[in-house]
This record gives C-alpha cells, sequence and structure tokens, in this order.
C-alpha cells in the first residue's frame, strides 16, 4: 500500500478514471482533473441539445463505444470492470456486427481493428488494387485516389500509409501487386484474417517501418459489455465508485497551467487561476508532446499529420431496417467508416433514439464542410446498402467533430512520438498514458496497472499473488 502518496492524474477520459481508481486501490490521495465540465471523456455520453431535458426528450446519446475492452488479465479486469456496481456480458470479440463491402451486408463477419489504422488503410488499398479488374493494375493508382479522395487525403493519408506498408510510392505499387509482391487477398471482415496475411508475408513484414505495426492485434479478444445501457455506464460506475472515496478529489473544470519541476520530478502541479497541488507522482493520459509543452522540457513539438473523425448522429422517420449494432462501410463515399444502430446498444432507449443512427465519418481536415450535406450523404448511403429503409428521410442531425483523432501513420509521426517520449522518459514519477485512437485501451489500461505500481512502488495488480 502507498499511505501518504499524493497523485495527480490529468485528464479524465475512460483511462484517466481507471488510473485514478487504480491508484485509489493502492492506497494514494488522488487529485483528478479535466478542463470539461462534463468529464468522462470520449466515452461520456452526448447531450444532443445541451440544457434540455433530455430524460424527457430522449435526447441522450451515446456515442457508439461498443464495449469496455478485456484487458486479458482476470485481477486487471476485475479491479475495472467487475468490482463496479454494473452487470457485465462477456462478448468473444464483437458479435452482431456487420461489414459492407461492394453494396452487401455481411453480419458473420468480426470487426476490423480500428486502431490498427495504417493496417486497415492498407487492407482497403489492397481491394482498391485486387477489387481492380487485371488491367486496371497498371493504372496510376495516384492519379485515381486523387479523382476519388480528392488530393489532401491522397497526399497526406493514403500515401504515407502505402509507403509504410509496402515500401514504395503510390506510382510503383500497381505494378508491383502485379508482379504478385503484395498478397492477392485480404480481407478486411476479419481482423485475424488480416492480421495472418500480414505476418506470413514476409515481403510484407520486412517492410512494415511504423513502429505501431508491431503490435497488431491478435484476433478474438474478448469484450466486456455492460450487460444494460449504453458502454458510458462504465464512465459514470467508475467515476461514482471514486465518489466514495474520501482520499479522492475529481475537479472538473480545472485547467492544468504547468508543472513545477525538482530535479528529475515534478513536485506539483499549477492550475490556471494559480492554484498549486503539490503531488508525489503525475500521471498523463494526454500526449507525450503535450507533457513536454506543459513541463516546458521543449518548446517547440512538431505539429503532426492527423485526420479529424466525425460523429453524425442521425434521427431518421423510419427505424433501422438490420439488427446489426454497428456496421462498417468500406464503400462510397468513402469518408463514412461506420454507423451504430441504437436499437440494440440502449434497450431502454425512447421512441426517437429507436430511429437514431450514429455514423462514423472521417474528414479531411482541411476541406470545407457542409454538415446537413454530410448527413444527407451518409443517411443515403445507409439506405443504398439496406440498412435504413429505401426512402427513409432525415429528421435531426448533431454533429460532433474530434479533431485529429486519427494520427496518420507515417514513420515520421512514430520517430517524433519516440523522440517525445525519450524526453518525458527524464522525468521519474511521471507516468505517461496516452489512451486515443492510437493505442488499444486493454495495452493502455494495462500499462495503467504497470505505472501505476512503477510510481507508488508497489507491485502491479495483475502480478499481485
Ligand atoms: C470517434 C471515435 C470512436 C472511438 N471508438 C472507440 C470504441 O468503440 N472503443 C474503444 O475502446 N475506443 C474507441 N475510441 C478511442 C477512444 O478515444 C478511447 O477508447 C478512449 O476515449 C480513451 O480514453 P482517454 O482517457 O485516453 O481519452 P478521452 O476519453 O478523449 O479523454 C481525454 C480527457 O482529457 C481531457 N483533456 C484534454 N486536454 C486536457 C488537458 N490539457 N489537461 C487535462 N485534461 C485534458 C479531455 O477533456 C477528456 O476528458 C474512439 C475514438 C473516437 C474519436
Amino acid at each position: 500500500m502507498a499511505r501518504g502518496k499524493r497523485a495527480v492524474v490529468v485528464g479524465a477520459g475512460a483511462v484517466g478514471i481507471a488510473a485514478a481508481r487504480l491508484l485509489a486501490r493502492q492506497g494514494a490521495a488522488v487529485t483528478l482533473i479535466d478542463p470539461a465540465r462534463a468529464i468522462g471523456g470520449a466515452w461520456r455520453a452526448f447531450e444532443a441539445e445541451p440544457g434540455a431535458d433530455v430524460e424527457e426528450q430522449g435526447l441522450r446519446f451515446d456515442r457508439g463505444f461498443r464495449v469496455g475492452e478485456s484487458t486479458g488479465d482476470a485481477r486487471l479486469d476485475h479491479a475495472l470492470f467487475g468490482s463496479l456496481d454494473l452487470e457485465w456480458r462477456r462478448s468473444p470479440g464483437y458479435a452482431r456486427e456487420g461489414h459492407v463491402v461492394g453494396g452487401r451486408l455481411s453480419t458473420h463477419a468480426r470487426c476490423p481493428d480500428a486502431r490498427a489504422f495504417g493496417e486497415a488503410v492498407a487492407a482497403r488499398a489492397l481491394i482498391e488494387i485486387h477489387g481492380a479488374r487485371p488491367d486496371a493494375l497498371a493504372v496510376d493508382l495516384a492519379a485515381t485516389l486523387r479523382a476519388r479522395f480528392g488530393p489532401t487525403l491522397t497526399e497526406t493519408l493514403y500515401r504515407p500509409a502505402f509507403h509504410k506498408l509496402f515500401g514504395v510510392d503510390l506510382e510503383t505499387l500497381a505494378p508491383e501487386a502485379g508482379r504478385g509482391r503484395i498478397p492477392s487477398r485480404v480481407t478486411l471482415t476479419d481482423h485475424g484474417q488480416t492480421e495472418r496475411h500480414l505476418r506470413e508475408s514476409s515481403a510484407l513484414r520486412a517492410r512494415l517501418a511504423h513502429p505501431s505495426s508491431r503490435g497488431l492485434r491478435a484476433p478474438g479478444q474478448a469484450t466486456l459489455v455492460p450487460a444494460r445501457g449504453p458502454a458510458e455506464g462504465w464512465i459514470r460506475a467508475g467515476l461514482a465508485d471514486l465518489a466514495r472515496d474520501p482520499s479522492v478529489s475529481v475537479r472538473p473544470g480545472a485547467r492544468l497551467a504547468s508543472v513545477r519541476r525538482r530535479g528529475a520530478s515534478v513536485d506539483a502541479v499549477i492550475l490556471d487561476g494559480g492554484e498549486l497541488i503539490p503531488t508525489s507522482c503525475l500521471v498523463w493520459t494526454r500526449s507525450a508532446a503535450s507533457l513536454l509543452r506543459a513541463t516546458h522540457l521543449a518548446t517547440a513539438t512538431p505539429r503532426l499529420p492527423a485526420r479529424d473523425v466525425a460523429l453524425v448522429h442521425l434521427v431518421a422517420d423510419v427505424e433501422p431496417a438490420t439488427d446489426v449494432v454497428r456496421a462498417q462501410l468500406y464503400d462510397e463515399p468513402a469518408q463514412i467508416a461506420s454507423a451504430v444502430f441504437y436499437r440494440e446498444l440502449r434497450p431502454a432507449a425512447s421512441a426517437l433514439e429507436r430511429r437514431a443512427v450514429t455514423c462514423e465519418v472521417l474528414l479531411d481536415p482541411h476541406a470545407p464542410l457542409d454538415e446537413r450535406a454530410l448527413s444527407q450523404a451518409a443517411l443515403a448511403e445507409l439506405c443504398e446498402v439496406g440498412l435504413m429503409p429505401a426512402g427513409a428521410r432525415l429528421e435531426r442531425a448533431w454533429f460532433e467533430r474530434f479533431s485529429g483523432a486519427l494520427p496518420i501513420p507515417t514513420v515520421e509521426v512514430g520517430q517524433a512520438d519516440q523522440r517525445a517520449r525519450l524526453a518525458v522518459g527524464e522525468l521519474t514519477n511521471v507516468a505517461l498514458l496516452p489512451g486515443g485512437s492510437d493505442a488499444p485501451l486493454r495495452c493502455t489500461l494495462r500499462a495503467a496497472d504497470r505505472e501505476v505500481s512503477r510510481l507508488l512502488g508497489t507491485s502491479p495488480l495483475s502480478r499481485a499473488a
């Protein structure tokens, strides 16, 4: 136990709340700070009309986060999920999801891992290539992609992703594929299969340049699904658990201004407004680059290319035509990546929510955006592939944008992050636990267990006797 230790956790999303609970469980006094007034990070529910009587009007949406991921360790799972006043069911992989490829829906397919984004992009690229007629392999792929996705996405997303996986430029990729140097079939509908293809191809393996490619996800990862209600239940139950502990202080609306350093450690954080919180250790759930700025270890951190993700919450005049909970969409228009259907996620949903669908949309950060047109296009695509009844009309739509949510997987991004992590590594009492879309949540939660124990000088829960 670590009685007498004080910890500050920065960022009250899924990772910060989990880290705070682990710290408190090991006996530390914890302050959890977040600049947002409504805490919970990306997993918290979305109020379509802030200020409205949301319960009555039924305008409270969860964002479609499907699951809490099992960490793969029974003790840690128990501490983070099982110890809460919440019922879970275990689901092997992501059951009952569907994939739409080429306009057809398959509900038997398993979900590709969104976090293995570079691989997904490349797998999609292979579909592009192999879906084309053999003579089309000779075409200029760069020109084809530019015509289809526009110059920004082609240059900032596809070109680096292709280069990362194949070590060749767009202009030479199609001829390479034609010579059989790229596997003949990679499917997006089973990430395990995608992964096996990538692993088994020695030509590809040698070319995987980006550090994140080394941790390709094992197939069949178990997931923990709240037995009732949305995934946000985990966040709310975690916050309620923290509220019961008198040595924990949760501070919404608290923005960190800087940290005070003493040699190689941080001994206090300073909030906007000047309040100073002494601490024996710091858990940082944002990026390494943002910690460098706060600790003044480096004044200039590079701007990395990133892609935006938007969630469009649609309400149509009819219910979805399918029982599928979540569908991945890989066809036109290409920006729409997946859709979540609420009637399965929220059994107790109001009539309005049964007609609601959330679409995850990949956005070109530099392109002009017409939210209404994009919402219409999303609904039209759902109708086209049969997920919504033909002729469904859009009644209302709400739009949320996550800027820079998907870092584009280039070698430079990996190297810049590596440099930032090395610099942060100089601080002995700081744990860096960036979650977000860059790391699978289960890996971050396991890292939280290890790091909390390191900071407190105790044994990780996952290794406790
Ligand atoms: C559209 C989308 C869909 C996703 N779908 C899934 C999914 O289905 N399943 C899944 O497991 N993961 C999914 N992810 C990844 C998801 O982001 C993570 O699982 C989870 O949110 C990570 O939690 P976090 O605590 O790292 O980040 P967040 O939940 O983003 O929380 C970060 C917190 O830090 C706070 N913060 C920001 N800046 C500062 C600062 N300077 N100081 C202090 N606090 C700060 C924010 O206010 C926020 O509360 C998705 C991500 C996106 C964008």
